[in-house]
């Protein structure tokens, strides 16, 4: 500790002296090597440049490359926008700035370039820079079409020397993003100042840059996030002395996940630069973010690797790491490393759109102070430790400015920059023999195709699947007409035990066909973006003894399990030959026949169910509580009956929903109930509203409305029954224990933490919540109607760690929550199993289903009030006692005659434990049938529970509840164990959501109840 403390006296001491010593280092260079430095014929901007240095807290934490401005009679520097130089202390700029200075830049120089590349969820501008020589920007789109041809090696029919010769002709694309994660605010003006730098800096260092290559550059990626974190610095500017609100909200849905959308796509931001990267043919696709001391490139990261990205990407990560690291070490910069902790497994982030897509993805932690100010900074041991990956480790204790960390990210990208101009051929030919080996994929390690079924009864949700497909950039195909294929046959991993000689043992398993009908979509893996369609629609296995033992995300994701759609794997590369066209829109087909004064639509757990019942408002509709038969179809259990409804307004409310709706002649002999469009209360706390944010979304984009209010109006709204039937309470995510839902933040001490629109603070609120104090939660008062609303009727559903909110509070008796010893499920695919197919909350579902699983809590059962479920202890063994015969036979007592034993009631883990007559007597806590709990889904056996990902100790969760309806008072609580709603990955299970909400009042439907 005192040697910390007198290393960073020390340095501040030296701090003045070593400030014109700054790192002068220029390395030696290899043959024929640019020197990473100023040329000294470059005028300087010496004004500009005396602030750096000023700004810069140590003469180590900057390099030869930024340790200046280059100065320009024609073109204005940051300071024309910032009023200060980039980086600077207290200065964080709008978006709407950082394009101010954009604009300028390309009004006064031919070598800059403004490309707006779409909006926002709240309508605001997504900007792409492009800066390089003003010959290359003239010829933007010939280099395009050259580029084109190297990205889709089909156009010039895979001839290597070919594209050898447009590889010699092409400029590559470096597309560089900031400030995906708004509290991570120092991207702006570092790439503000880096397209200054690259736009008129002369020094050969820089030209050869420019000349050679475009530098595309989207300053800030998060833009309503951006927006909202500069208010809140500028709150704090001027309310020093107060605590600052924490960034609740980001963009409008969701925070710190936006870099986890790369596969589902949902959000704008993504689409937006999924778009630019495909459409530029970009080579390289650089994240920036300021979470690790100084500079970590975690693209080298550690393992495990994704299994579908190319190894000719995982060596590209290695070399532009390492050099990366080497330059910046040679200029003296401590803490610059690569590896580290970083598993490169999941696809889900943003860079990894370009791992998807033939380029090179990387990212960059750099080390930023959550806004402008000026800080000591003091470092974890595991932070300032030297590894072997990090030999030059940053200090553990020192001052940190925000111009710091612009310093670093620009010197990184600008030794990035030169480093990929000097070999550019090798990376443009890389991008081309990625691309190519996308293509020959189904001849090398397969598969040949994907084909998702014309006959899938989820058509909506499978078209939702396909487009997510066309967002990646996907070539999607439709048979004309029925085709078959061979299907190889699942070998078996374990050793046939009782095979009795070695010819049954290595007898091939005999290869099956399958016939697909015409209409039949077909994803062929002979195309450019094959491996993005491969990674999505593919199984995940990480295994229990892998070394990596704390993955970074999730390690399971198959698309087609989550969106509960058919998908199938074809090795057959006889596929490719069968007749198709391409499809450029898809469609969920919707059908009304007939003219009728009902009509009848079958219940496949479409979630455009309960689109099509909002947008029906005026129609009756009912749900059938058993299956059956009409106009020659079958119906399942939950069908809808519409009346009131005519054939023209039913036709327009069910376009590209892909539902059929049937005429029928008459009200089916089975027992209905109406559907009725619930008013949905959807609660959200003040302390995370992430994982709440992709349920909001998901309904948003279904057309379900409800109302979006905190625990706070929660606990002021005493009558919640009179407005709400259902009240949603989904997952909140971080620190959210029962009692921090409650307590909410502290608030005996400090200041009100605000989250409101005021003049100061234009941006907060955006399209969501305001508050005077975030900090109180739900209270007391808040658990109270909570209770009451239940009580009296109303519908709570929650998931997750709300679930465990709901039953540490006493909201819903007879389910308890079991601690995971050894569980480990990390973010991955389970099975679940269908345990009562007559609820509501089932409707349309197979007896197979399945879920998205994040070590889930562990439901067990019990039919006594406040009693904990679970095994009983002594349950387990039936052994005999000791006594006379064989192991099963009868004891006997000598001397009378033997008597029958009575049999233990038994019951299945999921199922409530059967009560004995010794237990119900005078059982005032004896929960009766009517009152218990009712399990809708379980989790699968323990050997089944796996479907993609991690699955350790999962006996532990395996055969529980899932999906628990529990009847409390006249009204239920819906606990989930499962996330159903979660990263736009898991339409699958959104119905179980659904069908709650739309049978709010019906939930008892089909019940079965135990005699006793
Ligand atoms: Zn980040």
């Amino acid at each position: 500790m005192i040697r910390t403390r007198n290393a960073h006296a020390h340095f501040l001491r030296g701090f003045a002296l070593l400030l014109f010593l700054a790192a002068s280092g220029t390395a030696a260079l290899a043959d024929g090597e640019t020197a990473p430095a100023r040329d000294p014929k470059q005028p300087v901007d010496d004004a500009y440049t005396a602030k750096i240095h000023k700004y810069t807290t140590q003469p180590f934490f900057t390099s030869p490359l930024v340790d200046y401005l280059p100065a320009s009679k024609t073109v204005p520097t940051p300071e024309a926008v910032l009023g200060d130089v980039a980086g600077a202390p207290g200065i964080l700029p709008y978006a709407e700035d950082v394009y101010k200075y954009m604009r300028l830049l390309e009004k006064n120089s031919p070598r800059v370039k403004v490309f707006s590349i779409g909006k926002t969820e709240e309508g605001r501008e997504m900007i792409a820079v492009a800066v390089s020589s003003p010959e290359n920007l003239k010829n933007l789109d010939e280099n395009r079409a050259r580029l084109a041809k190297l990205a889709d090696p089909r156009t010039i029919k895979l001839d290597d020397a070919e594209a050898d010769r447009i590889v010699a002709q092409s400029v590559p694309v470096y597309y560089i993003t900031g400030t995906i994660h708004s509290p991570e605010t120092g991207a702006p003006t570092a790439l503000m100042e880096l397209a200054y730098r690259l736009a008129v800096d002369e020094s050969p260092y820089i030209r050869e840059i420019r000349d050679g290559m475009i530098t595309l550059i989207t300053p800030v990626v998060e833009v309503d996030g951006r927006d909202r974190m500069v208010d809140i610095y500028r709150w704090h500017l001027s309310h020093p002395k107060d605590f600052y609100p924490p960034l609740i909200y980001w963009g409008k849905y969701v925070a710190h996940d936006n870099n986890r959308d790369a596969m589902g796509v949902t959000l704008k931001l993504t689409e937006n630069v999924l778009n630019t990267y495909v459409d530029w043919k970009a080579q390289v696709l650089h994240d920036l973010h300021e979470s690790v001391p100084y500079l970590y490139d975690n693209t080298a990261g550690d393992g495990p690797f994704n299994a579908w990205v190319d190894p000719i990407l995982t060596d590209e990560w290695e070399m532009i790491g390492w050099r990366n690291v080497s330059d910046m070490t040679k200029f003296g910069m401590p803490g610059v490393f690569t590896h580290g902790v970083f598993d490169t497994w999941s696809p889900g982030y943003l860079m990894f759109i370009a791992a998807m897509h033939n380029g090179i993805s990387r990212l960059y932690e750099t080390f930023g102070n959550g806004g402008a100010d000026t800080l000591p900074r003091t470092l974890d041991p595991e932070e300032y430790a030297r590894t072997w990956y990090k030999q030059n480790p940053p200090l553990p204790k020192t001052l940190w400015s925000q111009r710091d960390n612009n310093n670093y990210e620009q010197t990184g990208l600008l030794t990035s920059l030169h480093y990929f101009n000097e070999n550019k051929r090798l990376f443009l030919k890389n991008f081309y023999l990625k691309a190519k080996r996308s293509v020959t994929k189904p001849g090398a390690e397969g598969p040949a195709a994907y084909v998702l079924p014309a006959d899938d009864p989820r058509s909506s949700s499978q078209a939702e699947l396909l487009r997510v497909l066309q967002k990646q950039a996907v070539e999607i195909s439709r048979a004309t007409s029925a085709f078959t294929v061979t299907l190889p046959v699942k070998k078996s991993t374990k050793p046939k035990k009782d095979a009795k000689d070695s010819k049954e043992k290595d007898a091939p398993p005999a290869p099956t066909t399958h016939e697909f009908p015409a209409g039949s979509y077909i994803v062929r893996m002979d195309q450019p973006y094959s491996r993005i369609a491969d990674a999505l629609l593919d199984y995940q296995y990480w295994s229990p003894d892998d070394p990596q033992k704390t993955p970074y995300d999730d390690t399971g994701w198959t698309f087609g399990e989550l969106f509960g759609v058919q998908v199938t794997r074809v090795t057959d590369s006889k596929v490719l030959d069968v007749a198709m066209e391409r499809v450029k829109v898809i469609h969920a087909p919707s059908s009304v026949s007939g003219d009728a004064t009902i009509y009848a639509i079958n219940n496949n757990a479409e979630p455009t169910l309960a689109t099509l019942r909002y947008k029906l408002r005026d129609a009756s509709i009912e749900a059938a509580e058993e299956s059956f038969e009409s106009a020659g179809k079958k119906f399942a259990r939950g069908s809808f009956l519409i009346r009131n409804a005519t054939r023209a307004q039913l036709n327009d409310a069910i376009a590209d929903l892909g539902l059929q709706a049937t005429p029928v002649s008459a009200m089916p002999s089975v027992k209905t109930h109406p559907v009725r469009a619930a008013r949905i209360a959807f609660v959200h706390t003040w302390l995370s509203t992430q994982a709440e944010g992709w349920w909001r979304i998901a309904l948003d984009n279904l057309g379900i409305p409800y109302d979006y209010i905190s625990t706070q109006v929660v606990s002021k709204t005493s009558d919640l029954n009179t407005k709400y039937d259902v009240i949603l309470f989904p997952p909140v995510g971080f620190f959210s224990s029962p009692t921090a839902i409650i307590n909410g933040l502290p608030s005996t001490w400090g200041n009100p933490l605000p989250w409101k629109t005021t003049p100061e603070t234009p941006n907060l609120v955006g399209k969501n919540d305001s508050t005077d104090d975030m900090r109180p939660g739900l209270g007391w008062e808040g658990v109270a109607n909570l209770q009451n609303f239940v009580n009296k009727g109303g519908v709570l559903l929650t998931a997750t760690d709300t679930s465990r909110f709901a039953l540490s509070i006493g909201l819903a008796d007879g389910v308890s929550v079991g601690n995971a010893q050894r569980m480990k499920i990390v973010g991955s695919v389970v099975g679940t199993r269908l345990v009562d197919g007559a609820s509501p909350i089932a409707y349309g579902y197979d007896e197979k289903l399945s879920a998205y699983c994040d070590n889930g809590p562990i439901f067990s059962l019990s039919s006594v009030s406040g009693a904990r479920g679970g095994r009983r202890l002594g349950n387990e063994s039936h052994t005999r006692p000791t006594g006379r015969g064989t192991a099963d036979d009868p004891d006997f007592t000598v001397g009378r005659p033997g008597v029958e034993v009575p049999e233990e009631p038994k019951a299945e883990i999921w199922e409530n434990p059967l009560l004995t007559d010794e237990q119900l007597h005078n059982n005032y806590r004896a929960i009766p049938p009517a009152n218990r709990a009712r399990v809708i889904f379980r989790y699968a056996d323990s050997k089944e529970l796996l479907i993609s990902g991690l699955v350790e100790g999962g006996d532990e969760i395996a055969q529980h509840a899932a999906v628990v309806d529990v009847p409390t008072g006249t009204g239920h609580v819906i606990l989930f164990s499962i996330n159903p709603v979660y990263r736009g990955e898991t339409r699958g299970t959104y119905s179980l959501v659904l069908n709650t909400i739309l049978n709010f009042d019906s939930l008892n439907a089909g019940r079965k109840l135990a005699e006793k």
